[in-house]
Formats: structure tokens, C-alpha cells, sequence
């Protein structure tokens, strides 16, 4: 097939018969790839969200609670909420179409790592009618199941305590987990050397984050010997307690994040699953 006429025959005989059915037989089952945007409440339209929801098969909202906070001197302060983001959406896939997930919240309750620069925090109340006000919304839109996705350890507390209050002034059904509730002390003994998660930027968020986000991670110039004393923390057994920590992270692999992830997703799908049913 060297001429330009028999390759066209060629290209019409296989392309113009074959591969079009072949397309029309994909879109027709509806497997495999899907992108993520479609389960991104932010990313869809009015008019698509509206048909989901109107009598479509939207049945449940995840909002994510994350934080904006300083993760030792190798991670991103993004950390959480892209975590927690990310098990969200997963599970939403997985779900597709009957879960969507609501724009993350990015900033939670962290004061206590205020002495470490770049960390940002609400007040506990602050912090609570944002989650609420969210909740409100999708609500008024028709939501009758949301689950609180939370990848926070400052956040977990107040959402807990405020879980009845949400739940009686809403009057729809609000669920709430961590994440991180998917591990059994098994689990995290079979996959953590360090035998913890989530801890903070040590083996586990490490760990997570070589495998979903590794441009996250910067280990250049990290230094923890020259810079003893020098980091602002205002108490030595916490800047102590940092140097631990990063030699924990040490431990981090991405075959240890992705297995914690998926158990995490499978965790999250099963929650939704048993909201949807009633449980
Ligand atoms: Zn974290």
C-alpha cells in the first residue's frame, strides 16, 4: 500500500465500515473512562445540574471539608482538602450518576498551627455555618442525602458535635466521616511502618500524596539541622515533634498510597451506598 489511492481505499474500507460502529457501540454502554468534571458540582451547568436533580438520578451530594495548612517543610498546605477532594470524586465515580460532589471547603479550623507561616484558619464557628450554609444550599435545590467528607483533624470534633443540630435544622439526611475512618488499626499496622494514619506530612499524607499528586511534594533544600530554631515554633517539643514526622515521611511510598487510597474510595462508596439504602 504505497500509493495515496489504495491507502484511501484502505482507510475506507476499515475506517469507514469498521471503526464507526465501533464508536456508536461505545457510547451505547456507557463503560470505562469517565471524566471527573461530571461529578464536579462546580464544573457542571445550571441546566445539567438541574436535570440531575429534577426527577434525574442525583440521589446524593459529598461535600468535602478540608484545610489550608502548613504540612511540615515537603508538602503543600492544599494537602487535605485535595485529599479528601480526591476520595470524593472517586467515589462519586463510581457512583456516576447517582453522587456529584460539592465545591471542597478549603480553609478549617487549624489555630493550632498558626505559629507555622502560611497556614490559614477559621474560627470553629466560622468554620461551621460555611459547612452548614453549603448543606443549606444543596437543600434548597432538592438534596435529601449529603455526606461531609472530611480530610481535617482540626474539623472532626465540631462537625461530630454539630451533626444533630445540622441534621434537625435541615430536615434532610446529613451523614459525616472522615476519610481516614476507612483504616481498621489492621489496615494501617499492614500498610504504615510507621503504624499511623493519617498522622501529619509523615508516611501516610506522603504516602497519599506520591500517588495522587507527587508535584506536591518538595524535599529540595529541606533542611531540618540548619534550621533548628529557626522556624518560628514557639514550643521546642513540636519542632521536635516535626523532625519526626518528616523522618517518618521518609517511609512514603506510592504503592502504599495507592492501596490506602483505594481502601479509603471503597470506604467512601460503601457509606454512600448504605445512605442511599437507608441504613
Ligand atoms: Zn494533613
Amino acid at each position: 500500500m504505497n500509493s495515496r489511492t489504495s491507502r484511501r481505499k484502505w482507510l475506507l474500507a476499515s475506517g469507514g465500515t469498521a471503526l464507526a460502529p465501533a464508536a456508536a457501540q461505545i457510547a451505547k454502554t456507557d463503560a470505562g473512562y469517565r471524566d471527573v468534571r461530571k461529578v464536579r458540582l462546580w464544573e457542571n451547568t445550571r441546566k445539567e445540574f438541574r436535570e440531575a436533580i429534577d426527577g434525574g438520578p442525583l440521589q446524593l451530594v459529598i461535600v468535602p471539608t478540608g484545610s489550608t495548612e502548613q504540612h511540615n517543610e515537603h508538602l503543600a498546605m492544599i494537602n487535605d482538602t485535595a485529599s479528601v477532594t480526591l476520595i470524593a470524586e472517586q467515589a462519586a465515580l463510581r457512583m456516576f450518576p447517582k453522587v456529584m460532589v460539592a465545591t471542597p471547603v478549603p480553609v478549617g479550623i487549624s489555630p493550632h498551627w498558626m505559629d507555622r507561616k502560611g497556614t490559614l484558619t477559621l474560627t470553629k464557628e466560622t468554620f461551621l455555618a460555611v459547612v452548614y450554609e453549603i448543606c443549606d444550599s444543596l437543600k434548597q435545590h432538592g438534596v435529601k442525602n449529603i455526606l461531609i467528607l472530611n480530610g481535617h483533624g482540626g474539623n472532626v470534633r465540631p462537625l461530630r458535635d454539630s451533626l444533630e443540630e445540622y441534621r434537625r435544622r435541615l430536615g434532610i439526611n446529613v451523614h459525616f466521616n472522615s476519610y481516614w475512618d476507612a483504616y481498621t488499626p489492621e489496615i494501617t499496622r499492614k500498610y504504615m511502618e510507621s503504624g499511623k494514619a493519617p498522622g501529619h506530612a509523615a508516611e501516610f499524607e506522603t504516602s497519599f500524596a506520591m500517588a495522587a499528586f507527587p508535584e506536591r511534594i518538595h524535599w529540595e533544600g529541606v533542611d531540618y539541622a540548619r534550621m533548628k530554631g529557626k522556624f518560628g515554633i514557639k514550643d521546642p517539643a513540636a519542632e521536635k515533634q516535626d523532625e519526626e514526622f518528616a523522618k517518618e515521611a521518609k517511609l512514603a511510598s506510592t504503592a502504599k498510597g495507592e492501596a490506602m487510597i483505594g481502601i479509603a474510595v471503597d470506604f467512601a462508596v460503601k457509606r454512600v451506598q448504605s445512605i442511599l439504602a437507608g441504613a
